[in-house]
């Protein structure tokens, strides 16, 4: 069974007196383990289907299940990444990697600071625990989202041009930090970029994405090496 499955999905967006046709016919499956990125211009549709997934937007046509269930909102077991961060300025990094630990028990918060620790090691910001997010770079500050968004160890990650607003040196290193996370982990991971580059490098699959309307035009099998764990 898929992680994820779109079947017949179309999208279309009331605006006024007009309806856009972001989406149609999309058919998609991504197997568990697989780093599939979405890749195409600005305006194909890809973060719209990302937020069918992500349980953020309705679909018009057609069935997106995740994990086996029909998606009817934000589904538990999902990390998010966009290209903007969230994070709060006013909290530490370490607070901010446990926002979604907010609302957990004592117990497993004891438990998931361990994990928040661990995590910002792993992306060389285990110096920067007690630092708010206003003194790091964009870079690290992506890293520190990339952090919060692995804390509860979802199977899912949903990264939508996570690394669309840095500058090319700081998006490779990020690349490759990707890339470990995602060989160290095996996560399925739904990736969007307009850079080929990136696609290439990072995924299993790609999906290219063509406009007007949105759809799938083909996808391209990765054969690369990927990082040993
Ligand atoms: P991409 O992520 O590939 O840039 P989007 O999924 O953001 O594409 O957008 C696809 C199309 O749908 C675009 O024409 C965009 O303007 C339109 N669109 C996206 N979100 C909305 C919305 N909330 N309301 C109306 N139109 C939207
Ligand atoms: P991207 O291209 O990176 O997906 P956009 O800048 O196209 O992002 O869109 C950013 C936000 O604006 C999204 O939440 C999207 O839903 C919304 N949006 C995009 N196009 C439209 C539109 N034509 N009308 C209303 N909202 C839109």
């Amino acid at each position: 069974l898929p992680h994820v499955r779109m079947r017949g999905v179309g999208k279309v967006y009331q605006t006024g007196t007009t309806d856009l046709v972001a989406l149609t016919n999309i058919q998609l499956d991504v197997q568990d383990g697989e780093f599939l990125s979405l890749l195409g211009p600005s305006g194909c549709g890809k973060s719209t289907v990302l937020r069918c997934v992500a349980g953020l937007e309705s679909t018009t046509t057609g069935d997106v299940s995740v994990g086996g269930q029909p998606v009817d909102g934000p589904p538990s077991g999902l990390g998010v990444v966009f290209q903007r961060d969230v994070l709060l300025d006013w909290r530490t990094v370490l607070q901010n990697v446990m926002l979604p630990a907010e609302f957990e028990p004592a117990e497993r918060q004891v438990a998931l600071r361990s994990k928040a620790l661990y995590l910002l090691q792993m992306v060389g910001l285990g110096a920067y625990c007690d630092r708010y997010p206003w003194e790091l770079s964009g870079g690290m500050r992506q890293r520190a989202s990339i952090c919060r968004a692995l804390l509860t160890d979802p199977q899912l990650l949903l990264m939508d041009e996570p690394f669309g607003a840095l500058d090319e040196f700081t998006r490779d290193q990020l690349n490759l930090d990707l890339l470990r996370i995602w060989a160290e982990t095996r996560k399925t991971v739904l990736f969007i970029t307009h850079s080929i580059a990136e696609a290439i490098l990072l995924s299993t699959r790609v999906a290219v994405m063509a406009p007007n309307p949105g759809r799938i035009a083909e996808i391209v099998e990765i054969d690369l090496p990927r990082p040993r764990t």
